[in-house]
């Protein structure tokens, strides 16, 4: 059966490689609705490829050229926020690819939950301020959350015919980053351009800045531990340089399970939308003699502070992932906009952290409060 996607952010680095996924399955997968923020080239041209039924634009001052742009295909054209937390909820919709970047995902997926739509979750942001809330919603309307994290489909396959119970720990890997060898007194210094090249995957620029301070990590191990209903103690991060080994599952017997691939983010996209199936692909395979050597190593926290910034948040629980996730958002937009250097950038999200309101119990709209209060403070530190 042919499935009806809505991609939330197809003009991403995400959103671009599920649309090759899609024009590689013409019989499985169909475009319901494309979202954009601002690239209204791009979403047009998008559109014109894939037909959709729906486009939105959140910045709604593109919204006349788009329209304008579309006006001879049968398809709708929205503006707005709001617009954008609607059309998930269509009855064409099948499943729902958040692929957009940062808070602004939370909303849509909730609205697309309640709705009972199936989710191709690569949007981690969400997970990370309201993983309780979501993974809870996502159980009461009996939705799939599907990981698109390259790590969490690993570990998302490596459970496939296990008991919960029987897990004892999960290994998230990670590359490093491009600064991996750097001493703190070089990595102080370093500028967008540098940080923006990653060595093993190529992304958009907020998660090339997180994977550079090793953020994405601590925002992986939040997302881990509630899309697998983990406790904190079972997560452990394990720096893997080639990007081969996409994360492990060790089980109370000491034997681990693993998932490997080349890293494209393809195949996890693939996986999240034809689950339950597999389909086949053309995506360049694996050649053992190209790896000869798979390395492993800790990550060290005195170079990479932010990790542990998270996983202190993800420990403290409440609202203080959403705080340091909001800091973060803003401390990253500031290092790309060259305003803070890379610890400047660590400093503004500890600084946020010791002076936001901490909630212990918090629901949606706690939530939405203490983003927006977080960034007001993160901001007063740029
Ligand atoms: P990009 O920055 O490349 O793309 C983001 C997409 O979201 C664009 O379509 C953008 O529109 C849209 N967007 C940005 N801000 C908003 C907003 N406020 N409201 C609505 N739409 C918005 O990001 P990536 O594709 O790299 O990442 C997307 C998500 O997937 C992130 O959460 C990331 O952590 C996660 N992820 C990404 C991976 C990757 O390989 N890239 C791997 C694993 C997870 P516009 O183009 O108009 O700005
Ligand atoms: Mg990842």
């Amino acid at each position: 059966m042919m499935k009806r996607i809505a991609i939330l952010g197809s003009t991403g680095s995400i959103g671009k490689q599920a649309l090759e996924v899609v024009a590689n399955h013409p019989d499985d997968f169909a475009v319901e609705i494309l979202t954009a923020k601002s690239n209204f080239k791009l979403l047009i041209e998008q559109a014109a490829r894939f037909h959709p039924s729906t486009v939105v634009i959140s910045d709604v001052i593109h919204l006349d050229t788009v329209k304008r742009a579309l006006s001879s295909l049968p398809v709708t054209v929205l503006g707005g926020q709001e617009a954008l937390e609607d059309v998930v909820t269509g009855e064409r919709v099948d499943m729902v690819l958040a692929a957009m970047v940062g808070f602004a995902g939370l909303l849509p997926v909730v609205r697309a939950i309640k709705a009972g739509k199936q989710i191709a979750l690569a949007n981690k942001e969400t997970l990370v301020v309201a993983g309780e809330l979501v993974t809870a919603l996502a159980r009461e309307y009996q939705v799939d959350l599907l990981p698109v994290d390259s790590e969490h489909s690993a570990i998302f396959q490596c459970l496939k015919g296990e008991q919960h119970a029987e897990i004892e720990k999960v290994y998230i890997t990670a590359s490093g980053g491009p600064f991996r060898n750097l001493d703190a007194v070089i990595l102080a210094e370093v500028t967008r351009h540098e940080a923006l090249k990653h060595p093993t995957w190529n992304m958009g620029a907020k998660i090339s800045i997180d994977s550079a301070t090793l953020m994405n990590k601590g925002l992986e191990v939040i997302e881990a531990r509630w899309l697998f209903n983990l406790r904190p103690d079972q997560i452990d991060v394990i720096v893997h340089p080639q990007s081969i080994v996409h994360s492990l599952v060790q089980y109370c017997d000491g034997s681990i399970k693993a998932q490997l691939g080349l890293p494209d983010m393809r195949l996890p996209i693939l996986y999240a939308m034809s689950y339950p199936k597999r389909l086949n692909s053309l995506f360049p395979r694996f050649h053992f003699p190209d790896y000869p050597n798979l390395t492993f190593e800790a990550p060290d926290p005195a170079r990479f502070p932010n990790l542990s910034i998270a996983l202190g948040a993800m420990r403290r629980g409440g609202n203080m992932p959403c705080v340091m996730n909001a800091a973060n958002e803003v401390a990253v937009d500031a290092f790309l906009h060259d305003r803070t250097g890379f610890y400047g950038m660590t400093e503004i999200i500890e600084k946020t952290i010791r002076q936001a309101t901490f909630l212990q119990e918090a629901g949606l709209t706690d939530y939405i409060e203490s983003d927006r209060e977080a960034r007001i403070i993160a901001q007063s530190f740029v």
